[in-house]
């Protein structure tokens, strides 16, 4: 099976990990895992004096915890729609019932800035929710934009990197985020399964709302001093993020980046030579979003039966592929030449 979908192939010794007898995880190994596990990822992501909380759920978990525990507490949220995730921040605002204002930014556009800028000095918000990578349509919003605007008047930042992180430049202390979130099936190339909410320092003096029981942040980081989640964690996943981790700061986050982007532009290229036209006004390293020609219908069932997996998407004949994990050059070859093949039936 060849897999552009998240999280893309991974190496053979890491999915072994989680295909071993289970260690228990109330011990002190587990603790002192965990404990690596956070300095490792804080460094990863340029936050030098926050926490990390784990839960065991997908990257939604996250951003429902967010909303919950955070942005709840801080009253009135500005939200970026720029397509289905950032949706979810609204839909997320709505259920519990906290005050927000929608800014929609049309399919794989990037945000007017200067219209942003007017809107969030009328709307007066005390928190704002937006993504790193609107992965539904590959599209990278401008980070140092959205922090200045943030900071200029005086507005808590919560971004969702979960696509973002590892595949495009990104510092929490340096754009001054608040809280960022991501999961184990994207950039750390992991099975699906946890969910990763970084508080910066800023974020760790807030009174914290108690409406979400199981993903309480209070909660969680009172276990989190002991190294350990209130409830069982995936204890499998949590020994792969390790081994991740640990690889990840060998290779460097520029060489990890680096290595993303360049599978990026070479599938890009690709899609040039074969008129696939990529929507985004900025793209993202982390997937190539395009607009196949012919046979989109059949596209995704044809492939899956060449052992081929891309992803699909709400929009006709628009398809996604993941450059995380394991992927070269001959592969994407290999895709390309599938996709043809299809196309020209
Ligand atoms: C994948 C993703 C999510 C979370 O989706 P889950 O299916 O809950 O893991 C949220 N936001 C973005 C930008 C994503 O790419």
């Amino acid at each position: 099976m060849q897999t552009y979908a998240f999280p893309g192939n991974i190496e053979e010794d890491i999915l072994q990990i989680s295909a071993q007898q289970i260690p228990y995880m109330r011990t002190a190994w587990f603790s002192s895992l965990m404990k690596e596990n956070e300095k490792m990822l804080l460094q990863l992501i340029g936050c030098t004096e926050g926490r990390v909380m784990f839960f065991t759920g997908s990257g939604t978990g996250a951003m429902d915890a967010v909303v919950s525990n955070y942005a709840k507490a801080l009253g009135k949220a500005f939200v970026i729609d720029g397509g289905s995730f950032g949706h979810r921040w609204s839909q997320l605002c709505d259920y519990y019932e906290l005050e927000h204002e929608t800014m929609v930014v049309p399919f794989a556009h990037d945000i007017d800035y200067d219209e942003l800028d007017r809107r969030v000095a009328e709307s007066k918000p005390k928190v704002f929710l937006c993504q790193h990578h609107e992965t539904s349509s590959g599209q990278l919003f401008d980070l140092k934009h959205i922090s200045s605007i943030c900071k200029n008047y005086g507005v808590s930042l919560v971004v969702d990197v979960i696509s973002s992180f590892l595949s495009d430049e990104l510092s929490m202390d340096e754009l001054g985020i608040d809280v960022a979130i991501t999961s184990t099936q994207k950039g750390l190339n992991l099975p699906p399964g946890a969910a990763l909410v970084f508080l910066s320092k800023s974020a760790l003096g807030v009174d914290f709302c108690h409406n979400n029981y199981y993903f309480d942040f209070q909660d969680n980081l009172k276990n989190l001093e002991r190294g350990q989640t209130p409830f069982s964690p995936a204890t499998t996943l949590f020994m792969q993020v390790h081994e991740r981790l640990e690889r990840n700061l060998r290779i460097g986050i520029e060489n990890i980046i680096a290595n993303t982007r360049r599978k990026a532009l070479y599938f890009r290229a690709k899609c040039q030579e074969n008129a696939w036209q990529i929507p985004a006004e900025c793209p993202s390293n982390a997937i190539t979003g395009f607009f196949v020609n012919r046979n989109a219908d059949i596209m995704f069932t044809e492939l899956q039966k060449k052992g081929i997996f891309i992803m699909p998407s709400g929009t006709p004949g628009f398809f996604r592929v993941s450059h995380m994990g394991i992927q070269d050059e001959t592969e994407l070859d290999e895709l390309v030449e599938a996709i043809k093949e299809i196309e020209a039936r």
